[in-house]
């Protein structure tokens, strides 16, 4: 393999473009609120940057207090009056299947400019962006006509003299404030915005700063299909600030948030003072554990994808790698191989293998973490160094020797950085795997049910892999432990999270 290293080799090359997603970068990207577009109210904006080669490839609003006010505003009133209160379950089922539907037009041109934006490759933006938003739409779409409550026969043991029914009605939590990360950016959008649309909610969505291209072609399919003005509001703009606003504004009513474990818990302080809904899908740290019984052509090529698929930047990267000793230089040596021949370069360019991180100022925060973890005793088996030129390039990384304590292996990288461990026995490996605070996922590869059953009820993780990781579906509920978060995304409860019991009592 001959690695790239020149500028032009590891930058997108721009005339691959679709002109849809060309003629969209050059296009000016407003707020879309009440169903308009417009400027932030002070006029400031923020520079959208290619990470293959840190130029600027758009600019978008930079929305602040009162125009997260404004948003809040018009989805308060959407969600009060107007026609959305009063559509019927099958309606709003019909728009989401026709909202999926222009999504699914438009695969191409939204896989691009994702691309460009975030610096994935364009196999999995158009995979685990556009593809997986299409499905998720068509998916919740059909919880619109399914929200049931129950019937009951009531006895009031204190009225002896009268009979009573009671029944039970789903009915939508109101505002929604959706704050979302900017690793998978258009198919996080999308799962706040399909739960909300199916429950009959409204929603404020506020994209992460890096990433907010996509939510903004969001808006502007969801203008066309019809969906009332004030139930779909876009607004862009930093963390700090427009986050801040809208977690913290009394006209919202709930809070999802997907993104850091830090500004997790800020978030739960804010929802808690306020008493609002909220659900938190934060980071992870999760382990891969191998045992000396797995198929190893499926275990090592697995292990490999679990931490560098997403380049590396993704909730729950399996991260900690755990290899029983008697196999463990095997599946070692085959992992680094994977990581050595790794093509890196521009998302746009299918035969890249990995791309860059998001930014540059992100890929010296996991730098940082790799100096730290060699100067602690690890050494490098592969990768540590970065690419020359502008680009946020980081090859692919694996550590031998870290201290289980250091923080490269307690927290959170979100970069293509693996640690590796050997283990002697299921306990000890089952220690290890326990031994932080996060618990998003974990996976465990054997060829025997006995051993896969004792992993899956011992590994502390809201979702369980086995003989693979990093496998999410529509229908079933994701979600984390202790440091990775509180509820869930997707499935029943995803939905119904989106929703609260009223109870009906009819005299008879
Ligand atoms: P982040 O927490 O920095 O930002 C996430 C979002 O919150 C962004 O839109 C940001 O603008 C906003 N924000 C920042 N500060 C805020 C504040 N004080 N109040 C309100 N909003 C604020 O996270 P990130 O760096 O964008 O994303 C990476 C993180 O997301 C990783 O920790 C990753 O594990 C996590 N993630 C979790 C899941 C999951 O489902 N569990 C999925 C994807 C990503």
């Amino acid at each position: 393999m001959t690695e790239r290293t020149s500028e032009s080799a590891l930058s997108n090359d721009y005339s691959k473009l679709s002109e849809q997603a060309r003629s969209f970068l050059q296009g000016e990207k407003q707020l879309f609120i009440n169903g308009r577009w417009r400027s932030a109210r002070r006029g400031s904006t923020l520079p959208v940057v290619d990470p293959t080669n840190g130029r600027e490839v758009a600019r978008i609003a930079d929305a602040a207090e009162e125009d997260v006010d404004a948003a809040v505003e018009a989805a308060r009133h959407a969600f009060e009056s107007g026609p959305w209160p009063k559509m019927r379950p099958h309606e709003r089922e019909q728009l989401m299947l026709r909202l999926a539907d222009l999504i699914a037009a438009e695969i191409q041109p939204l896989a691009e400019i994702e691309c460009v934006n975030s610096g994935k490759l364009i196999g999995n933006t158009r995979l685990f962006d556009a593809e997986l938003s299409v499905h998720t739409l068509r998916y919740m779409a059909g919880w619109a006509t399914k929200l049931h409550g129950q019937t009951m026969d009531l006895s009031v043991p204190y009225l002896p003299d009268q009979r009573f029914s009671g029944f039970t009605r789903r009915t939508p939590v109101g505002v929604v404030a959706g704050i979302t990360p900017w690793n998978v950016p258009l198919c996080q959008a999308v799962w706040k915005l399909a739960p909300v649309l199916a429950t009959g909610c409204t929603l404020v969505l506020k994209p992460a700063e890096q990433t907010s291209l996509t939510a903004i072609r969001l808006a502007k399919l969801c203008s066309r299909v019809g969906i009332p003005e004030g139930v779909v509001n876009v607004i862009t703009g930093r963390g700090s600030v427009a986050g801040v606003a809208l977690a913290s504004h009394p006209g919202v009513d709930k809070i999802s948030f997907t993104g850091s474990t830090n500004v997790g818990r800020h978030i739960a302080e804010t929802a808690a003072k306020q008493l609002k809904r909220v659900s938190l899908e934060l980071g992870g740290k999760s382990p891969v554990v191998i045992a000396p019984d797995a198929d190893l052509d499926i275990a090592i090529p697995g292990a490999a994808w679990a931490i560098f698929g997403n380049n590396g930047q993704n909730c729950c990267a399996g991260s900690r790698l755990y290899v029983h000793t008697s196999i463990f230089d095997r599946v070692i040596e085959g992992v680094v191989k994977i990581a050595d021949e790794m093509q890196l370069g521009p998302g746009l360019d299918p035969t890249s293998m990995m791309g860059p991180m998001v930014s540059v100022a992100h890929r010296s925060r996991v730098v940082q973490f790799v100096s730290s973890a060699v100067s602690a005793g690890a050494s490098l088996l592969a990768g540590g160094d970065i690419l020359p030129g502008p680009g946020a390039y980081l090859r692919p990384t694996i550590l031998m020797g870290t201290p289980s304590d250091h923080d490269s292996v307690q927290q959170e990288i979100f970069g293509p950085v693996l640690n590796v461990f050997r283990f002697n026995d299921d306990a000890e490996a089952i220690r290890l795997s326990n031994d932080t605070r996060f618990g998003l996922g974990a996976s465990i590869w054997t060829s025997r049910i006995a051993t896969a059953t004792r992993y899956l009820e011992a590994f502390r993780a809201g979702t369980v892999w086995i003989n693979t990781h990093n496998i999410l579906d529509l229908s079933l509920p994701f979600g984390g432990l202790r440091d990775s978060g509180i509820g869930q995304e997707l499935g029943q409860e995803g939905v119904l999270s989106y929703t609260q019991l009223r109870a009906v009592v009819m005299r008879q």
